[in-house]
């Protein structure tokens, strides 16, 4: 539980998770923001661009309902109910210009980082690596803003510790098949503010859906792209 404490020298303190202080004025924050708001990105130009989608049609991102934001339906496999609400958004289908639904695996997607940042955690999951990048963003109470890109194969050089431009090309999506997970290879992005004071090494997605330490935002709120909604088929 992270609790804000009263303000003392140097500024206010938050509670880290073994109960120590830690000052929110060590936390290095170029920007600071209104809590559970993000800045503009250009990420879903980015995307398009450096895939050639519009050369292949591009006309708008398809999800089905349990690919959007908090949804708790699993869109693969025989469906039923996720563990827990989906955490970001997946990127899976897009429509072309004559209305046909097309994979985005059809080449590998190459992935763009959202903004200028670090990559402070990999971690192996069920179709490939889920990526953590810390950015030098923070809200007003000194929650740190982070971008996490699942089911990738991360580019050469991306580990740990290593600088990312905004726009820059950090992974593809990882290729479903050699998993043989029962689902469609696909983009998952989350956005979350998370405490300072919960250490980098032990981010993983059931940190993400823990509410005392990561605040989750919709990344569609925040990607200046149109998008439709599909009805789901008998299989997927
Ligand atoms: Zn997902």
């Amino acid at each position: 539980m992270v609790k804000i404490l009263p303000e003392g020298r140097g500024g206010i303190h938050y509670e880290n998770y073994s109960g120590q202080s830690i000052a929110l004025d060590t936390v290095k924050c170029a920007v600071k923001i209104k809590k559970s708001r993000v800045p503009p990105t250009q990420f879903n130009e980015v995307l398009i661009r450096s895939n050639a989608l519009t050369d292949r049609g591009f006309y708008q991102w398809a999800f089905y309902p349990g690919m959007l934001f908090l949804s708790r339906d699993r869109w693969w496999g025989n469906g039923g109910m996720r563990d827990r609400p989906h955490e970001g958004v997946d990127f899976c289908f897009y429509k072309d210009r004559e209305g046909r639904i097309n994979h985005v695996s059809d080449t590998p997607l190459a992935i763009p980082v959202l903004y200028e940042g670090t990559v402070v955690h990999l971690v192996e999951d069920y179709i490939g690596t889920s990526l953590f990048v810390l950015h030098d963003i923070c809200d007003t109470n000194g929650n740190q803003l982070y971008t996490i890109y699942g089911h990738t194969d991360p580019s050469e050089g991306i580990r740990s510790g290593v600088a990312v431009r905004e726009g820059s090309i950090i992974a593809t999506i990882a290729d479903a098949g050699k998993k043989k997970a029962k689902m469609s290879s696909h983009l998952h992005l989350s956005i979350a503010w998370i405490s300072p004071a919960y250490p980098h090494e032990r981010l993983d997605w059931k940190s993400l859906a823990d509410h005392d330490r990561a605040l989750l935002v919709n990344p569609l709120l925040f990607i200046d792209s149109t998008y439709t909604v599909l009805q789901y088929p008998s299989k997927i």
